[in-house]
């Protein structure tokens, strides 16, 4: 599942590259992946410029020119996919194939455009037209969705959210503030998107390695110290996995040879049974708050 490294490796390339176009065609391939009925969805989305796209915990934030946001979060599987067609672009090869859809993009079907694009990330659910030329193509919104919010309704949403790992504002001393007087474990916490945003399975589980705790460990239990040196891991490690493309299979664009740089750095996550990096113990595995937490015994109490 994406989570605060993708999602932000999502919204740059989207700012680079969809940024002040305009939406000019929109096809629905799994109308439950949007908020309102298709037709009026497309009537209300066609024709607006993208402003700008920012990021929200797992959400990625459109920014319409009428006021309005597209709201989208991939869930387990979901996936963006760019088809690029301009002059300047590396992805020459695949222009006129852009172009060819482009035209033909209202009567293709979800399956005709997968068996054409052998590098969609999956079956599209929405696909917007770009007035470039360009196809944004959201895939496999299953779980996921891409709603059309007014303000109103996109604070609502967006209140729902704890902090933010990234938020310049957020501080050591404001996570061990959070922590104070809670119960329970500390991996289910950090995973809460109530408590920080954004944080899925694999990064609490390095950050928690990283900072020497113990995913099962209980919060009433942790010094000043162990809270610091986890906050200071977390964003370290957001920051790094950014820089290095995050963890995901699946290009952004046929030429994005960046995304998916940080899948081999993991120290723990997904790779029980192997040794650990650091005092070569196997790394265990074992169920905690109902998902697999990944840790080592030996470095981690
Ligand atoms: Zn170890």
């Amino acid at each position: 599942m994406p989570e605060v490294p993708e999602m932000e490796i999502y919204k740059n390339y989207l700012n680079q590259w969809v940024k002040e176009k305009s939406i000019s065609h929109v096809n629905i391939f799994r109308a439950k992946s949007i908020n309102l009925e298709s037709t009026e969805f497309t009537r209300l989305v066609i024709g607006k410029q993208i402003k700008s796209i920012s990021r929200q915990g797992k959400y990625l934030i459109f920014h319409l020119d009428d006021g309005h946001a597209l709201l989208t979060h991939m869930m387990l599987d979901g996936r963006v996919f760019l088809l690029t067609n301009n002059s300047d672009s590396p992805q020459k090869n695949v222009v006129s194939q852009a172009l060819y859809l482009q035209n033909e993009i209202l009567i293709s079907s979800a399956e005709d455009i997968r068996k054409r694009i052998k590098e969609l990330p999956g079956k599209p659910s929405v696909v917007f037209g770009l007035s470039d030329g360009s196809i944004l193509f959201f895939c496999k919104l299953t779980l996921g969705y891409l709603h059309y919010l007014d303000q109103e309704q996109l604070r609502t949403k967006l209140q729902e959210l704890g902090r933010d790992p990234l938020d310049p504002n957020f501080s050591a001393q404001d996570f061990s503030q959070l922590l104070e007087r809670k119960r329970g474990m500390i991996k289910p916490w950090l995973m809460n998107p109530k408590n920080i945003a954004g944080v899925g399975n694999a990064y609490s589980n390095e950050a928690l390695f990283s900072a020497g705790v113990i995913p099962t460990r209980l919060i009433s239990t942790l010094s000043h110290a162990d809270k610091v040196k986890l906050f200071d891991s977390l964003v370290s490690i957001i920051r790094d996995s950014i820089r290095l493309g995050g963890d995901m299979e699946e290009p952004f664009a046929v030429w994005d040879d960046f995304t998916g740089g940080y899948n081999t750095y993991f120290k723990v996550y997904d790779r029980a049974g192997q040794p650990c990096f650091v005092c070569q113990e196997a790394i265990q595995r074992a169920e905690v708050g109902g998902r697999n937490a990944f840790f080592c015994t030996h470095c981690q109490h």
